[in-house]
């Protein structure tokens, strides 16, 4: 892995690049630029053959300094340590970023889960859970779904956890199925904030995304319902990715086809409704108003950013362009909005999900909509004021000056122990 593709130094150089528009004391900033801890476990599985078979499994507490860590799990064969620190650290900033009060983590499985059975997965994700047990709980520490995790998983680690503990304790885990203490709108939060940013972004630009033609690369959970929610705003979806290839239509895609052919095939490539099939990077470099990255991080290096066409970025996936590739898109004042923004919808109904399991109630679809767009749309005001007053390259940068005060700011008031 390369300097400019490992994610930790990733967010390491996005917390400098902000630090020097901070009253914050060099020692603070170091110690906000790593994990407080990492767990790095094997988890030992019976194949349903009988044999035996390792997996390496992370999770990483990276700060606490705000309220219990939060974020998601992982499975996927690229997992590594420098990944996983990194996704949590994107966590903490993330949350600080909408002002829940949240830390950060993260945790992910070396896997590639198409490979196993049903019931290996559920065998591998409560030996994970009896892992974290130690570590996770409703005040200490809350994992959530990310890439090639989903309900399912959310439900088994709830279970294993409410076991063990000899408790009912639905907040220990966010992203349940609904009757697993699961929240409305979850399934769809971090589609729904990605386009809501997008819509202000554009609005902010003195345009109206429903107007827009629109990119997404990555048609799994976020980028599909991105797709979704942007056309019923009345934008043209034009292309769609996955990890087998893209689809385009001048016209437009119907997002909700797309996805009934990806469910039924396993991918968006074939699909009926499309002029033509092209790669991932035709995706990414398409001359669209509105491009979503949705897959995973580096997709936007430093090379590939130079032809990239898009006037805005909303990034539903993490990290998904390189500090050389931003520094690219920023001289050719692309828009991005960063994903600690435009992707936060998924953790802040996780914390709605979390305030219901505690409260043991629960809210309505509206009522879940309504508070993200008001908590979305605020935490896109303080981030242009402060873009604005301080005359700042990126909107990235501002949105860890905001985020990078706010976690010192509540070090500081703790003071430090021991
Ligand atoms: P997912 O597994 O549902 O979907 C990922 C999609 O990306 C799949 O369709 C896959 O085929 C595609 N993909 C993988 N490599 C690709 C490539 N090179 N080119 C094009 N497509 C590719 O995962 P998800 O939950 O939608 O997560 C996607 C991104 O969003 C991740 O970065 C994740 O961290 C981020 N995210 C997700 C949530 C959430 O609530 N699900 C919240 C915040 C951030």
């Amino acid at each position: 892995m390369g300097t400019d593709t490992n994610p930790f130094n990733s967010l390491q150089e996005q917390i400098d690049e902000a630090a020097v528009y901070l009253d914050v004391g060099d020692d603070v900033i170091e110690r906000l630029k790593h994990p407080e801890r990492v767990l790095e476990t094997n988890l030992t599985i019976e194949r349903d053959d009988g044999e035996l078979e390792r997996f390496k499994a992370f999770r990483s507490q990276f700060n606490g300094d705000r309220g219990p860590y939060k974020g998601g799990i992982r499975y996927h064969p690229g997992v590594t340590r420098d990944e996983v620190k990194a996704l949590s650290g994107w966590m903490v900033y993330k949350c600080a970023t909408v002002g829940i009060p949240y830390g950060g983590g993260k945790g992910g499985i070396v896997i590639d889960p198409d490979e196993y059975s049903e019931t290996e997965l559920e065998r591998l994700t409560r030996a994970f859970a009896t892992e974290l047990r130690p570590l996770i709980g409703e005040d200490r520490d809350i994992p959530a779904p990310d890439v090639n995790t989903g309900q399912r998983e959310m439900n088994w680690i709830k279970d294993t956890y409410e076991t063990l503990e000899n408790t009912t304790a639905p907040g220990v885990i966010t992203g349940k199925a609904i009757d697993s203490g699961g929240s409305e709108g979850r399934v769809e939060a971090t589609g729904r904030s990605t386009v809501i940013a997008a819509r202000e972004a554009f609005d902010y630009l003195g345009e109206d995304v429903s107007d827009a033609t629109v990119a997404v690369q990555g048609y799994g959970n976020a980028g599909w319902i991105a797709a979704k929610l942007v056309a019923e705003m009345g934008a043209t979806v034009v292309a769609a990715s996955d990890s087998s290839g893209g689809v385009y239509a001048e016209d437009g895609l119907d997002p909700v086809a797309v996805k009934d052919h990806k469910r039924e095939t396993g991918s968006v490539v074939g699909f009926e409704g499309a002029d033509e099939e092209i790669t991932n990077e035709d995706v990414l470099t398409l001359d669209v108003d509105l491009l979503i990255p949705a897959a995973l991080e580096n997709a936007i290096d430093e090379e590939l950013a130079h032809d990239v066409k898009a006037d805005v970025i909303s990034e539903a996936a993490n990290g998904p362009i390189t500090p050389n590739g931003d520094a690219v898109l920023a001289e050719k004042d692309v828009y991005v909005i960063p994903d600690i923004l435009a992707n936060a919808g998924g953790v802040t109904v996780s914390y709605f999900e979390w305030v219901q399991n505690r409260q043991r109630f629960h809210w309505s679809e509206e009522r879940v909509n309504d508070e993200l767009e008001t908590i979305i749309v605020d935490a896109f005001d303080a981030l242009t004021d402060t873009y604005e007053e301080n005359d700042l390259a990126s909107f990235r940068t501002a949105a860890y000056v905001v985020a990078i005060q706010r976690v010192a700011d509540a070090y500081e008031q703790a003071g430090s122990f021991p």
